[in-house]
């Protein structure tokens, strides 16, 4: 697989396009940024354990039934993707209060939600990735109704699978953002799944294992996602 011209460059990863028209690679980069990248940084080693945890968890859902963007790991830092268009809509799931939801409705952190939350927000940096529902997706022609509908279904799907792999290896799913896009007309998950993208908290203790050691400067960020792919792996 030839490595070609880069297509795109985000705050984590970069594309690059291939010899073939619908493959590109996504590589990780170690860089990291909160808060609307005004925070910025780098953990060290970061895009070679986010690419192999990402790896094993699109395996694991493929296994289950969930369509998703990924071919096979290249490299440290590469795997070979199918080349999505992306649906702007970024997806979170959440089962315990953090971050967000905690900030918008007042809800102190780590409470157990009576039922998972669905939300959607606008991929859209300079308007600060706003929230948003089904009547502005509709009425900014982002996606149809039917492609909705298979979003929120995989979506909530892959929440329980994700839930009870990780339980399996002693941590707690707090929350986690999906991005999906079309593929041959069908949507497929996209992105990465990974301590970037997930709040993980250790069962027994609640230690964060995740991006928010990096936004709240905790410490022993490296050795949090080098716990977190020790678990996945195990
Ligand atoms: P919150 O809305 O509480 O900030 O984030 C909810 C969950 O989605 C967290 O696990 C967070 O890491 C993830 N998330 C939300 N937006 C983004 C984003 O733009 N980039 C990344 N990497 N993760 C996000």
């Amino acid at each position: 697989m030839k490595k070609g011209k880069k297509i795109y460059e985000g705050k984590a990863k970069i594309l690059y396009e291939t010899d073939r028209p619908a493959m590109v690679i996504q590589e990780f980069k170690d860089d990291a940024t909160a808060f609307d990248a005004t925070k910025r940084g780098s953990i060290k080693e970061k895009g070679v354990i986010n690419n192999e945890i990402s790896a094993a968890l699109f395996q694991m859902l493929e296994s289950k039934g969930i369509p998703t963007h990924f071919v096979k790991r290249l490299s440290d830092r590469e795997m070979l993707i199918k080349k999505l268009e992306i649906i702007r809509v970024e997806v979170t799931i959440r089962n315990i209060s953090a971050g967000g939801i905690s900030k918008a409705l007042g809800i102190e952190e780590g409470v157990v939600l009576k039922s998972p939350v669905l939300e959607y927000h606008y991929k859209n940096d300079a308007l600060h990735d706003p929230l948003m529902n089904d009547y502005h997706i509709e009425i900014l022609g982002l996606a149809t109704s039917k492609e909705m509908k298979k979003i929120k279904d995989y979506s909530f799907s892959i929440n329980e699978i994700l839930k009870d792999f990780f339980d399996k290896v002693g941590l707690k799913l707090v929350d986690f953002k999906l991005e999906f896009g079309r593929y041959k007309g069908r949507i497929l998950l996209g992105d990465e799944i990974s301590p970037d993208t997930c709040r993980l908290w250790d069962k027994k203790t609640n230690e964060k294992l995740d991006k928010d050691r990096f936004r709240r400067d905790l410490g022993r960020i490296e050795e949090a996602y080098q716990e977190v792919l020790k678990r996945v792996k195990a």
